[in-house]
């Protein structure tokens, strides 16, 4: 049985404390939320911080604040659960809500956050393992070790991105607040993440994510659609997050973030201009779904074979395409069962094992 290292698990009850705090232990200290990825973490050693600075106990960052019109301010520490049933995100915000409710299992997503979602660690096959699996393969660059196992020539780490809402936040145009020793800023959650494996978020590791500010919501219409092996539960190896700005029928601005696909979420923008200034088409969907193809290129470190993963880029950005097409804005619902598994209109059909999809795939 894994068992979790010794630890000292300090809890401030302000931003303001939680950042000295931090500024006090660096670098031995890390922020725990909910802990569900955490706490697994520090179980196989992938993390050893001799002191967490527990965020659970800091009432101003829970909840959900302002309205539609205005723009929504989520607390980081508001639980998943809250998030994707909290009304004026699944009236308004319709691919959070999903997003959110799609993250692991019920049990995860109560105790789970929304900032411990956006910051969660990347995954790999080689990384999220035992230690004593790990050492039998001699580690590798993200945790103990020297190079890359996927790409041993690599002087980075390709470990991927898996968290569920980031993608749909980035399409949303979301906005992070920051709390750390120099003050508080507000950045746009792009550019929060970087492309590497290890140094995936571009904060300070002694800043704090306070909130996650959502624009005003009129006229936008959003989806979010996840591949996964399990439908119960399991992290992304595919996450569509598709966000549109209708007039009547008209696409007036449009966005489309892939999940799991690299270190970081991956826009689509070029996708994403096709669509402006049109109706939604099946032709414009089917073109739109071949350029959102082109920027996706997943690696062979995650669950199902990665030419599969690559070919339902193309199959989910036209799926969350075609329901947004149908649902005017005022019923813009969560989509709840977009899911691959449970749902019989969104599956990979018999492809969903990812049994058919050996090969290379190229980029057309
Ligand atoms: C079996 C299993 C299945 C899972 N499935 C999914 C899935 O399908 N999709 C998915 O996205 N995730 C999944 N997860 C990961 C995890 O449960 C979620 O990402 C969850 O939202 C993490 O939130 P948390 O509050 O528990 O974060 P924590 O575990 O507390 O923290 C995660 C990371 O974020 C940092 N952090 C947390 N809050 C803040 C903050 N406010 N400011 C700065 N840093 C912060 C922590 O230091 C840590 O590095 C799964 C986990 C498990 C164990
Ligand atoms: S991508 Fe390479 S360096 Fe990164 S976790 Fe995987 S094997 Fe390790």
């Amino acid at each position: 049985m894994m068992r979790l290292p010794e630890f000292t698990y300090l809890a401030p009850v302000s931003v303001k404390d939680a950042v000295k705090l931090m500024a006090d232990h660096e670098p031995a200290a890390m922020f725990v939320a909910g802990g569900t990825d955490l706490y697994p973490n520090m179980k196989r050693r992938q993390f050893e911080p001799s002191v967490l600075i527990g965020l659970r106990g800091i009432r101003d960052m829970s909840g959900v604040r302002g309205s539609s019109k205005t723009g929504l301010i989520i607390g980081a520490g508001t639980s998943l659960t809250a998030v994707s049933s909290h009304p004026d995100v699944t009236g308004h915000y319709a691919g959070l809500a999903t997003a959110a409710g799609l993250v692991s299992s019920p049990q995860l997503r109560n105790m789970g956050t929304l900032g411990g979602n956006v910051c969660v660690d990347t995954r790999c096959n080689y990384y999220n393992q035992s230690y004593e699996w790990r050492k039998a393969v001699n580690f590798c660059m993200k945790k103990d070790g020297d190079i890359c196992l996927v790409a041993p020539g690599s002087s980075r780490c390709w470990a991927v991105s898996s968290s569920d809402t980031a993608p749909m936040l980035w399409s949303l145009g979301a906005q992070v607040r920051l709390a750390g020793p120099k003050g508080e800023r507000l950045i746009p959650i792009s550019t929060l993440y970087q492309d590497d494996g290890i140094q995936y978020l571009s904060k300070q590791p002694g800043e704090v994510v306070t909130d996650i500010v959502l624009p005003p919501s009129e006229g936008w219409r959003s989806a979010y659609l996840k591949l996964r092996r399990r439908g119960s539960f399991d992290f992304p190896v595919l996450g569509v997050a598709v966000a549109l700005r209708m007039d009547g029928d008209i696409v007036r601005e449009a966005a489309i973030t892939l999940g799991a696909v690299a270190s970081q979420p991956r826009p689509a923008p070029e996708a994403a201009a096709l669509l402006v200034g049109h109706r939604l088409t099946p032709e414009l969907i089917d073109a739109a779904s071949d350029a959102a193809f082109k920027p996706g290129k997943p690696l062979d470190n995650t669950d199902l074979t990665h030419p599969y993963r690559k070919k339902m880029i193309r199959v989910f950005v036209a799926r969350a395409l075609r329901s947004l097409a149908q649902e005017p804005a005022s019923t813009n619902r969560p989509n709840r069962l977009a899911d691959d598994q449970p749902a019989a209109t969104n599956r990979p059909n018999h492809l969903a094992h990812g049994q058919h999809a050996e090969g290379h795939v190229e980029d057309k």
